[in-house]
C-alpha cells in the first residue's frame, strides 16, 4: 500500500493484521456444499469481528470506511491467506445498488441478512447470447396483478448452487428490440429492462450447477418457468432497470483494485517452484521471471493510483479497463508459467511432489482462465480503451 497512511489507518492495519493472524482458517475451495458452509461460517465470524462490509454506511452496520481502509484490509487479508469470500455479490454489488436505487423497506428487508452472511446472493445478468452484449437478454417478465411472472434462463451464475436469492435483469417490454444499439425510430434495446430480486426457492426456479475444469461447481445455470415475483421486489422502476444495472457494474468496476499483495505472494511461490525443480539458474527462466516481476510492480503502482483516485473522490470511469487488463492477464500468465515449470509434478498432482501446494497452484491456474472473461472480457476492455479513452477510429 503506497498512499500515505494516517495514524487511524495504521491503527486499523495493526488491528486487522493481529485479528486475521489469530483467526484465518485453512478452508478448501467453496465448490462443495460442505466447503461452502465452512466459508459462510467464516464470514459470520468476520462479521461478528466487524470486518464484513467495511465500506457500508454505519447506519446499515458497516464502518463507513474510506477506500484506503478497505484496501488495507484486502492487503492484510491476502497476506494472512484469507479464503475466497462467498458473500461479495451481496456486500459489494447488491448493497451499493440498494443504497442508490432501493426503497427503505428493501434495504431493511435484505441488508441485515447480507451483512451477517445469513443470506447468500447471486447475480443473474448473463444469458446464453447475452454476456458482453448484456442488453440483448431475453428472460422475460410479464405483469399479472401484483406479481411479475418470469420465464427464461440465466448462465454463469456464480455460487448459484448455494445461493438463496438472485438479483436479475429481465425484459418487461420492448420485446422485439433489435440487437443493434439503436434504431432510427424505435427505442434502444436498453429500454424495457427491469432489475428484480428473486427468491431462488420460489416455485418454477431450477438451478443446474456447472462443474468446472477444476472440479468445482463454482457457477450454475438458472431456469425460470412461470416464477411469480412480487412487484415489491423490483429495484428501481419497471422498464427502467438499465441505470440500476449500471450502478451494479460500476460498483464492480470502481472497487479498489485486486490486492497487489496476492501477485507478490504468487511471484514468490513461482520463484520457489523454479528453485525446487532446479531451473532457477536457467537464463530463459530467470528472464521470464524478471518480466513477470516488472508486471507485478506495474500493477502495484496502478492499484495505488486507483486507491488514490477513489480516495480523492474521483471515479475510475473507462480507465478501470487498464486495471482489469493488467491484473487478469498477469494472473493468467503467472499461473501458466508456474505450471510450465512444474512440468510432470503439475500434471500428476502428486502429494509426494517436493513442492508446497501443487494442487492449489493447479486449481488457481484453471481458475485464472476465467479472469480474462468475468467482469468484462479482455477484448471488450481493449475496445473500451480504443474507442473511449484513445478515441481511435472504428475499423
Ligand atoms: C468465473 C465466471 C464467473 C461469472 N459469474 C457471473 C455471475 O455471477 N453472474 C453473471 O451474470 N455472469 C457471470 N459471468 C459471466 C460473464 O459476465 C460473461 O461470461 C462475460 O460477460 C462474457 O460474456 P459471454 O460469456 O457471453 O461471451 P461473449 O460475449 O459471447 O464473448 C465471446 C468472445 O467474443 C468476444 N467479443 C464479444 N463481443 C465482442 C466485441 N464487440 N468486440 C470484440 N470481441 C468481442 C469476447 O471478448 C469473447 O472473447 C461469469 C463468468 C465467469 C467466467
Amino acid at each position: 500500500m503506497d498512499p500515505p497512511l494516517t495514524s487511524a489507518h495504521v491503527a486499523f492495519r495493526d488491528e486487522a493484521r493481529a485479528w486475521l493472524a489469530d483467526h484465518v482458517p485453512d478452508l478448501p475451495p467453496p465448490g462443495s456444499p460442505e466447503a461452502f458452509e465452512q466459508h459462510v461460517s467464516w464470514e459470520r465470524e468476520l462479521h461478528e469481528a466487524g470486518f464484513q462490509a467495511l465500506h457500508w454506511p454505519e447506519e446499515y452496520g458497516g464502518r463507513g470506511a474510506d477506500v484506503v481502509t478497505q484496501a488495507i484490509f484486502e492487503e492484510e487479508y491476502v497476506r494472512a491467506d484469507g479464503p475466497d469470500r462467498v458473500t461479495v455479490l451481496g456486500t459489494n454489488l447488491l448493497a451499493p445498488t440498494l443504497f442508490a436505487h432501493g426503497t427503505d423497506a428493501q434495504r431493511q428487508r435484505w441488508l441485515p441478512d447480507i451483512l451477517a452472511a445469513r443470506t447468500i446472493w447471486s447475480q443473474g445478468f448473463s444469458e446464453p447470447d447475452a454476456g458482453s452484449d448484456l442488453a440483448s437478454l431475453r428472460t422475460r417478465a410479464e405483469r399479472d396483478g401484483d406479481d411479475l411472472v418470469v420465464n427464461g434462463q440465466k448462465i454463469w451464475t456464480s455460487y448459484g448452487a448455494y445461493a438463496d436469492w438472485i438479483f436479475a435483469l429481465v425484459r418487461t417490454s420492448n420485446f422485439s428490440a433489435p440487437r443493434a444499439d439503436s434504431t432510427p425510430d424505435g427505442p434502444t434495446k436498453h429500454a424495457g429492462i427491469t432489475f428484480v430480486a428473486i427468491d431462488l426457492r420460489s416455485d418454477g426456479v431450477e438451478v443446474r450447477p456447472i462443474i468446472q475444469l477444476d472440479g468445482h461447481a463454482g457457477f450454475s445455470e438458472v431456469f425460470f418457468t412461470d416464477v411469480r415475483v412480487p412487484i415489491d421486489q423490483v429495484i428501481g422502476e419497471i422498464d427502467d432497470g438499465w441505470p440500476v444495472a449500471m450502478t451494479t457494474l460500476a460498483a464492480e468496476r470502481d472497487a479498489p483494485a485486486a490486492p497487489p499483495a496476492r501477485y507478490e505472494r504468487d511471484l514468490r511461490d513461482l520463484i520457489d517452484i523454479a528453485r525446487a525443480v532446479g531451473l532457477d539458474t536457467d537464463d530463459v527462466v530467470r528472464d521470464r521471471i524478471a518480466g513477470l516481476h516488472v508486471r507485478v510492480e506495474c500493477y502495484r503502482h496502478q492499484a495505488a493510483a486507483t486507491v488514490a483516485t477513489l480516495a480523492a473522490g474521483g471515479s475510475l470511469g473507462d480507465g478501470a479497463s487498464v486495471t482489469k487488463l493488467l491484473w487478469s492477464e498477469l494472473e493468467r500468465d503467472l499461473y501458466a508459467f508456474g505450471l510450465e515449470l512444474l512440468g510432470a509434478h503439475g500434471e500428476v498432482l502428486d502429494d509426494r511432489a517436493p513442492l508446497r501446494d501443487v494442487a492449489g497452484w493447479h486449481s488457481r491456474y484453471w481458475y485464472a482462465r476465467a479472469a480474462t472473461i468475468y467482469a468484462g472480457t479482455s477484448e471488450i476492455q481493449r475496445n473500451i480503451l480504443a474507442r473511449r479513452v484513445l478515441a481511435l477510429p472504428k475499423a
